[in-house]
């Protein structure tokens, strides 16, 4: 069929509709050329950015004033994850593409912002009704914890012998409740900057040994062999002892859990570098390779970790203790042949 003249009129130029449809979108876009020059900026990204197309167009990233928020945000590197920037209280996430034309070619790249500040403002808020309601779980647990270590603590005319070990098991398990509820109001503290380290003279080497010593009882319940070999002579060290010591019993507590009756976990503790080196090896179930990148981020738990109790924050608060002490904690595992997790801390640590 013939066109009409009416129909070739109306024929849309495909470029200016692309143009309309970036002009009109509600999130921030922002085109750079091959050549790595603004070619485009739609009119959020100039509210957000408050900036304005005739004042950076044509240039390229490295020519626009630094510290501006378009510069600010264009310097990142957001291809592989979203970044967040603050622009003048604001919070943006940016996140980039390559534009490929269709003969595979590279022909500059896209940035799309969004404004997330509503979110973040609602998330914040979540979180502290959480850490409020957390907290108050702890004053009811820590008045039966205290009946229950009274109650153990009586010579044996008013309570049975035969209810010892029931007495036993529910102090353990409030005293598993009390670590989970602190690790949740940590996660909130440390989103906050409310973490803090309160530092003293400590034998981290005893911390270490008392810690191993407690997660024995646990891991020959389950059937795991747990050996420890601390150096001797790891001299004092000014660190915070509770924080550290939750750290190695959320380290070595993961180890026990993760591996399976008949299993091994091996502590070793050595100086080297003027550092103590923590190493928890266990021969348990093992992390996916995918999942190594993310497995200190808050909350996240592998696949295989279903059916095993935890939050997914043990991870993330240990290493900001670790690192607000100048150390590092880093991981390699296999899948079904199980991990190491080691801990540096420098002795001069403060
Ligand atoms: P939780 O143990 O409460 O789930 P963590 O933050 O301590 O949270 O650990 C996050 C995740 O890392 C776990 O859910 C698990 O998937 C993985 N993980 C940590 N330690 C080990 C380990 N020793 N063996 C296997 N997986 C582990």
């Amino acid at each position: 069929m013939k066109k009409t003249a009416a129909h070739q009129k109306t024929a849309p130029d495909m470029a200016s509709v692309a143009e309309s449809i970036i002009a009109s979108q509600s999130t921030g876009i922002i085109y750079l050329d091959g050549d790595g020059r603004i070619a485009l900026i739609n009119a959020r990204a100039e509210s957000m950015l408050h900036t304005s197309a005739g004042d950076v167009t044509g240039k390229r990233v490295d020519m626009l004033p630094l510290r501006t928020p378009v510069y600010r945000v264009l310097s990142e590197n957001c291809r592989e994850m979203p970044v967040e920037v603050s622009v003048n209280g604001a919070v943006l996430t940016a996140r980039s593409a390559e534009v490929r034309i269709p003969s595979g070619e590279s022909s500059g790249e896209i940035y799309e912002l969004l404004d997330v500040t509503e979110e973040k403002k609602e998330k914040r808020h979540r979180e502290e009704i959480v850490a409020m309601m957390t907290h108050d779980l702890k004053s009811p647990l820590t008045v039966l914890m205290g009946y229950v270590q009274a109650l153990r603590n009586e010579d044996g005319t008013k309570v049975h012998v035969s209810l010892l070990p029931c007495l036993d098991e529910m102090d353990r398990s409030a005293l598993k409740l009390l670590a989970m509820i602190e690790d949740v109001l940590d996660a909130y503290r440390l989103e906050v900057g409310l973490l803090q380290t309160t530092c003293s003279w400590c034998d981290l080497s005893a911390i270490l040994e008392a810690c191993c010593h407690d997660m024995a009882r646990e891991a020959s319940s389950r059937g795991v062999r747990l050996n420890h070999n601390i150096e001797s002579g790891i001299p004092a060290m000014n660190v915070d002892g509770n924080q550290l010591s939750r750290v190695f019993a959320n380290i070595i507590g993961n180890a026990v859990k993760f591996t399976p009756r008949k299993g091994q976990v091996t502590v070793n503790a050595w100086l080297g570098d003027e550092k103590l080196h923590v190493a928890v090896t266990d021969t348990g179930i093992g992390i996916p390779q995918k999942d190594l990148p993310r497995i200190f981020n808050k909350y996240f738990r592998s696949k295989g970790a279903n059916g095993f109790r935890g939050t997914g924050l043990g991870l993330t608060i240990s290493k900001a203790i670790v690192e607000a002490h100048g150390g590092a904690i880093a991981v390699e595992s296999a899948v079904g042949e199980g991990s190491c997790f080691t801990i540096v801390i420098p002795c001069s640590a403060a």
